[in-house]
């Protein structure tokens, strides 16, 4: 059996387990062993039903819920435990996690409670004797084909690398109840407060237009210019990281490898060098707009448009062409 990670939105699979169930279907249609899908969680346990009912189609066979409410908040250290009983239970030959943080945390805990490896950013496996992955390495700035061994390998799947090919047609796929054994310890990281997002910001990682700022936009106040194009085209603003460790604009807004990776039809990327380690936030972006003073910035040179020109002077142009067209 291949067990897949989902972490839900409303009753769905968000877009990362999406792209964990095509990457673990397809991983079980080759290796010919049924797919079972596991949330966690008091959310997921009461979307149960309709989850059951977005998983049909998918070719998965039962739906594990470990129900405990204790596990509903950020509490990787006891998800991994309860999901390693259940590993330790049902012996997958493989657990594919999803590409979100979170995900890649508790499958951490699963491979150190369990002595197992764990292989995160996967693209691609082959199987064989030993299993072969290709993963990404260096913000992605790298393919890596590694063997991995053992008797269940753990993968975590790269973001956004493979479109999510998830269907809906089908019954409801079958529910079963696990619940852990878990002690205070396990629940020993806990959130302490909540800094709610603004209310109607469209998020980041699912925006169709993120207009990104970076140190050329010069200041907090220079993202007025920014804030007005995303809002007319009903996209979301994205920063450097320069800009969060600025104090310009929170952290929740960073694109990049510390930050959120993002894949927007198009990337409007102002006053931004490029750095691999933003480049990887962006990278599935369907197109960049670039516009830097420096021709040679490696966003320049990687985007599929660019104007060379001060942002400042560019955006209004731009801002005042939308406003026309509309
Ligand atoms: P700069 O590199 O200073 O570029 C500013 C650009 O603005 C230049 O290209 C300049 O030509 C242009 N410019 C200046 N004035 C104007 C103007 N008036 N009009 C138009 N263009 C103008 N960075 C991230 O973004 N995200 C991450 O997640 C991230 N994670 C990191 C993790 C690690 C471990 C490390 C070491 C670094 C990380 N960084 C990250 C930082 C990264 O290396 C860069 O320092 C950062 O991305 C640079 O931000 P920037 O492009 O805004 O600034």
């Amino acid at each position: 059996m291949i067990l897949v990670v989902i972490e839900q939105e409303d009753g769905s699979p968000d877009r990362l387990s999406a792209e964990a169930l095509t990457f673990g279907r397809s991983l079980a249609e080759t290796a010919g062993v049924p797919l079972h899908a596991v949330a966690w969680g008091a959310a997921a346990a009461a979307a149960a039903g309709s989850l059951a009912g977005s998983l049909a189609g998918n070719g998965v066979a039962v739906l594990h819920v470990i129900a405990d409410p204790r596990l509903t908040d950020y509490a990787p250290e006891a998800i991994g435990k309860g999901l390693a009983q259940l590993v330790e239970r049902d012996r997958p030959i493989a657990v594919i996690g999803t590409g979100s943080d979170r995900s890649a945390e508790v499958m951490a805990h699963v491979g150190a409670r369990m002595g197992l490896p764990l292989v995160a950013n996967c693209t691609d496996v082959r199987l064989g004797d030993p299993w072969e992955v290709t993963r990404q390495r260096w913000g992605g700035s790298l393919l890596e084909d590694a063997r991995v061994d053992g008797p269940i390998r753990l993968l975590a799947v790269t973001p956004h690398a493979l479109e999510p090919a998830v269907g809906s047609a089908g019954s409801p796929v079958p529910v079963q109840p696990f619940a852990p054994e878990l002690t205070d310890r396990d629940l020993r990281v806990r959130i302490t407060a909540r800094v709610p997002a603004e209310v109607g910001r469209i998020s980041l990682a699912d925006a169709r237009v993120v207009v990104g700022g970076g140190r050329g936009v010069g200041s907090a106040e220079g993202f007025a210019q920014l804030d007005e194009l995303a809002s007319l085209l009903g996209g979301t603003v994205g920063v450097s990281r320069v800009v969060t460790s600025a104090g310009w604009r929170p952290h929740a807004q960073q694109v990049g490898q510390t930050g959120t990776r993002i894949a927007p039809d198009l990337y409007i990327a102002c006053g931004i060098s490029g750095a691999i380690q933003h480049l990887v936030g962006c990278r599935s972006a369907k197109a960049i707009l670039a516009i830097n003073t420096d021709r040679d910035a490696p966003m320049v040179t990687r985007a599929t448009y660019a104007v060379v020109g001060d942002l400042h002077a560019v955006l209004p142009a731009i801002i005042s062409a939308v406003r026309a067209a509309q």
